[in-house]
């Protein structure tokens, strides 16, 4: 298994690793990386690998039956290559902002109205969530991110922790949206915004709360209870 050095520091811009598998040329396993792969609505992170001073531009990033691959640009890496690697980090760095925004106001919908997640995709310049929500109007919705930037002036911290699945399923915040974990991970990696939010999540967070900035609702489509969608902005 890969070392995902983005799980437990999604700060880390520059490392040094080594190529452990190259496939159809262009297609490259690392032993460790900081690279994020696509999933859970954020986008694959950019950058290069470099191998004496010639540079690999990594095109897409994706996790396939537990390992993580780079796909570059251009053949030419070899297995046991020795190369330095380097994160696109105004692309991540936006795309962490955006993910820990998220985690707030779903966390803020869950609590004043109940209201379910059911898809959100992490863009460069906006971020896309639906949810069900059964007494809504675009002024609670507007609220709601109010009291989202209120929570955001308090700075509070992000941290990371492991759990087993019998401590996921022990806490009741996390246990009703273990109904999805896959069957076949025993610890579980949990996403914590001071005492605000806990959520099992592999994704890449932000330190503080301020990092955000503010929350700016910039659209929002009404499709009944179950189908309602926000865009939303962060200056
Ligand atoms: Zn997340």
């Amino acid at each position: 298994m890969v070392n995902a050095l983005y799980m437990d520091n999604s700060y880390l811009r520059s490392w040094k690793a080594k190529v452990i598998g190259v496939k159809d040329g262009k297609f490259i396993t690392l032993d460790q990386t900081a690279f994020y792969p696509k999933g859970g609505g954020q986008p694959w992170d950019e950058g290069f690998i470099i191998k004496d001073n010639d540079k690999f531009n990594i095109v897409y990033v994706g996790k396939f039956s537990g390992e993580i691959s780079h796909e570059v640009d251009k053949e030419g890496l070899k297995e046991g290559d020795e190369v330095s690697c380097e994160l696109n980090w105004e692309r991540r760095y936006t795309y962490m902002r955006y993910h820990t925004a998220s985690h707030l106001i779903s966390k803020i919908l869950y609590n004043k109205a109940n209201a379910k997640i059911t898809g959100n995709q992490i863009e460069m310049e906006k971020t896309r969530m639906d949810f069900s929500m059964v007494d809504y109007s675009p002024e609670k919705l507007k609220a709601y991110v109010d009291e989202a930037n209120e929570i955001i002036g308090q700075n509070l911290p992000i941290t990371t922790e492991y759990m087993t699945r019998e401590e996921v399923l022990g806490k009741e915040e996390l246990a009703r949206l273990a109904v999805g974990l896959p069957a076949n991970i025993k610890e579980f990696r949990i996403v914590n915004i001071g005492d605000f939010d806990k959520q099992v999540d592999g994704g890449t967070h932000v330190n503080q709360l301020k990092e955000i900035g503010t929350i700016e609702i910039l659209k929002t489509v009404n499709k009944g209870k179950n189908n309602r969608r926000m865009y939303f902005i962060l200056r």
